[in-house]
Formats: structure tokens, C-alpha cells, sequence
């Protein structure tokens, strides 16, 4: 009987390593099976990134031909500024970072990063230029470290300790019971929003792309969750170009440049000071979002 149990033992691990490779296949594979429509140019040119300077120009989108989301949308934020975008669910944050990345084109007008539009440069450079920390992080099955060392494998032992210091990451590792060596994901150690986000912004750091997308989670937050997140989002974005799609408010304020949508359409912009003086729709989404007085 032990004959036959060690051989079907081992087959069983064989068969449970397989269905694991094939969910992490799959896994990635729904990351990647988006926008399939979209290819490069025959003439396309690597992007070059100078300065990071993003431009959107009389853009005109929608996701069906009968249903605009964008019918006439311009902004530029500055290189090494930090745009946040504010607005009710469904106004049109998100897709603004799908154009971005070019999970789809647009219909009208251009989007431009350095004077570069972004149809006219291979999608593989587009892509390696922008980081993008996603409302929700997909786990892979294996320890915490590799989870990390997912935004650059072949990232030196030394960059992936950083990005776990800045991404504020280290208290949360030194509990776990085998530390960066623990197992995360479907079958092992399970991780809170907040700690996914942090996994999310130490990837972003170790891909050490110019520009950087922050899609918040809408999920709510405890208030210490949410502060360690902003404050690692703060110092993982210094110096570079970055797009934060807001749900919450409280990471907005420092934003250099504040866009809010309605419906498709820019109805204001400027910094927190400026909107909230203007006393109109930002101010707003702000005074619901503040805790009732005691
Ligand atoms: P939320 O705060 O809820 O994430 P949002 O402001 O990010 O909302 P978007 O996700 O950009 O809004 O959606 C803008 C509009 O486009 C909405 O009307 C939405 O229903 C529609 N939309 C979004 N994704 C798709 C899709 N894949 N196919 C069709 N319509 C879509």
C-alpha cells in the first residue's frame, strides 16, 4: 500500500503545481486580453519620455459608438506634476487612465506624452514609460518578495529591500511568520486593501517608470491604512509625473492641479485652495466628505 501512496502522493503534488501555474497563466493572461484591438503603427517609433509632460487634446471617446463618455477633453499636467481627478462614479476618471495606457484609442482628438502621440509610438515603450498602482492588485501565488519583485524581476536584492522601506511595507513584513519568504495570494496569507495598495506602489517603484498612475481603491479604508498609503504615495511620486484617479478626497489636497468631471465634461479645475474659494462643485464633493462635527 505505501508503494502505491508515495507515487500517487507525488502526482497529486504535480497536478496541484500545474493547476497553479495555469491560474497565475490565466491570471495574467486576463491582464493582458483587454484591448486586443490595439497594435502599434507600421511606422511606429519608440517613445522617448524627456521631460513627462502629458497633454490631452480635444479628446473624444466612448466605449460604444452611440454612448460618448468624452466628447471634447483637454488638460496638460506639467512635467513632475501631480493631477488628481475627482468625480462622481461614472463620470470618466478611469477611462482617462485606460486612454493613457492605451487600453483603447480615441475617437477624436490626440493624447500626447512629450509631443509624442501616443498612437504613433510602440505600445511596448508606451506601456514600460507608465507605472500604474490598479484599484485592485491581482496576488500571484508565491511569497510576498516575488510578489514585490513583480514589477522587475531581475531587480537587485538591494532596490526590492528599498521599495518595500518606501512603500512602507516593512512593519507589516517583520509580523508575518516567515517574513518576505511568506506565501500570499489564493492559497496562502491573506492581504488586507490597504496592504495590497503598498504591495501595488512598491511594484510601481521597482518598474522605475517616469510616469506613474495611481487608480485609487474605492473600497473604503480605515483612516491608519489609508494615511500610510498617501504618505508612501507621496514619496514614491516625487520627481515624477503623476495621474491619481481620486475616490477619496483627503488624497487630493496636496495635487498640484485638481480636475473634476461630470458626466464626461471638465467643470472645474485648479488647485484645492482655488476650488474650494470658487465654492462650486468641488467644494462641494468636499464639504460631504468631511466628518459631521461633534
Ligand atoms: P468610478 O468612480 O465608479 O470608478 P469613473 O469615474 O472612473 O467611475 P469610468 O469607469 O471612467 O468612471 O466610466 C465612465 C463611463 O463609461 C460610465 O458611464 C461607465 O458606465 C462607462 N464604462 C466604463 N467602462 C466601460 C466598458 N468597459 N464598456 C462600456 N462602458 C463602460
Amino acid at each position: 500500500m505505501i508503494q502505491l501512496f508515495i507515487p500517487l502522493n507525488f502526482l497529486g503534488f504535480v497536478y496541484r503545481e500545474m493547476r497553479r501555474a495555469l491560474t497565475d497563466l490565466e491570471n495574467m493572461l486576463g491582464l493582458l486580453k483587454r484591448a486586443p484591438r490595439i497594435v502599434d503603427a507600421p511606422d511606429a517609433e519608440p517613445l522617448q519620455v524627456t521631460a513627462g509632460e502629458i497633454a490631452f487634446k480635444n479628446v473624444a471617446f466612448g466605449y460604444r459608438p452611440e454612448r460618448a463618455t468624452f466628447t471634447d477633453l483637454s488638460f496638460r499636467v506639467a512635467p513632475g506634476q501631480r493631477l488628481a481627478i475627482v468625480g462622481a462614479s461614472g463620470a470618466g476618471k478611469s477611462t482617462i487612465a485606460r486612454l493613457l495606457y492605451r487600453f483603447y484609442d480615441v475617437d477624436g482628438g490626440s493624447i500626447a506624452i512629450d509631443g509624442q502621440d501616443i498612437r504613433k509610438v510602440t505600445l511596448g515603450s508606451l506601456r514600460r514609460a507608465i507605472a500604474v498602482v490598479p484599484q485592485d492588485t491581482v496576488l500571484f501565488n508565491t511569497s510576498i518578495r516575488a510578489n514585490i519583485a513583480y514589477g522587475n524581476p531581475d531587480a537587485p536584492d538591494e532596490a526590492i529591500d528599498r521599495a518595500i522601506t518606501m512603500a512602507h511595507l516593512d512593519g507589516f513584513i517583520a509580523a508575518l511568520p516567515d517574513g518576505d519568504n511568506t506565501l500570499v495570494g489564493e492559497r496562502g496569507l491573506k492581504v488586507s486593501g490597504g496592504e495590497k495598495q503598498r504591495i501595488a506602489i512598491a511594484r510601481v517603484l521597482l518598474k522605475g517608470a517616469p510616469i506613474l498612475v495611481f487608480d485609487e481603491a474605492t473600497s473604503a479604508l480605515d483612516s491608519h491604512a489609508e494615511a500610510a498609503i498617501l504618505t508612501a504615495m507621496l514619496e514614491v511620486s516625487s520627481g515624477h509625473t503623476s495621474l491619481v484617479i481620486a475616490h477619496r478626497l483627503s488624497t487630493v489636497v496636496d495635487a498640484d492641479q485638481i480636475l473634476v468631471l461630470d458626466n464626461g465634461q471638465l467643470v472645474e479645475q485648479g488647485s484645492h485652495h482655488e476650488l474650494l474659494q470658487r465654492g462650486g462643485r468641488y467644494a462641494q464633493l468636499w464639504a460631504v466628505q468631511q466628518p459631521e462635527p461633534r
